[in-house]
């Protein structure tokens, strides 16, 4: 797994969280990640990839802003 990129407004610590999702008879597990610190967070994503990759780039999308 690859690493996260700081906070893209506070400089926090990212942090990547995940929960289930009941949706009739599936169950599934949905990831995001969130800002310790401002509490900044991004959409679920089905994978923790998903999550990372969104997370990383916005992170470097806002900072180049
Ligand atoms: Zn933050």
């Amino acid at each position: 797994m690859g690493e996260l990129k700081e906070c893209p407004f506070c400089g926090g610590k990212p942090k990547l969280s995940n929960r289930l999702v009941v949706n009739g008879s599936e169950v599934k597990t949905v990831y995001h990640i969130y800002c310790t610190k401002c509490l900044a967070a991004i959409a679920e994503y089905d994978t923790e990839f998903s999550a990372l990759a969104a997370w990383n780039q916005r992170s470097s999308h806002e900072k180049n802003n």
